[in-house]
This record gives structure tokens, sequence and C-alpha cells, in this order.
């Protein structure tokens, strides 16, 4: 069971990135279930991934995407009115 597959690879990336489907989470929980390589490879990512949040200074989007996004939002609340 814990042979024949590529340790970790995208699956563990996804999950350490909380960026899998469904289907895959349950793929991805089945083999980390099985496999105690797999296990250690998500760990490992999300170590470093909580490593470079750190590393990355913050960086905030420009004031006219954050427009953008409240008129869109706007729009989507109030259909009639555009
Ligand atoms: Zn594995």
């Amino acid at each position: 069971m814990t042979r024949g597959h590529r340790h970790g690879g995208d699956l563990a990336a996804g999950a350490a990135l909380a960026d899998l489907t469904p289907r895959e989470l349950t793929r991805w929980a089945r083999r980390r279930a099985a496999c105690p390589a797999c296990r250690a490879l998500e760990a490992e990512l999300d170590g470093v991934l909580a490593e470079l949040a750190l590393a990355a200074s913050p960086r905030l989007p420009p004031p006219s995407v954050l427009d953008g996004i409240r008129a869109e939002i706007r729009a989507q609340a109030e259909p009639s009115r555009s």
C-alpha cells in the first residue's frame, strides 16, 4: 500500500496549500494515513510554507483593487440597480 506511489508530490503540495479538490483530498488522506513518508513530507511542506509566510513582507493590493471588489459585491447584492 505504501509502495508504488510518488511520496507526496502534487497532492502533498496541494494539501499544504489547502488547494485540493474533495476527491484529491480523499486520495491524499488515504495515502497519508498509510504512508509515513507522505506524512513527513506534508509536515515538511507545512514548515516551509510557514517560513515563507513569515519571510515575505506583507503586501497590500492597491486601493483600486479593493474598490473594484466592493463595486462588484454591491452590483451583485443589488442586481436591479447598476
Ligand atoms: Zn508515500
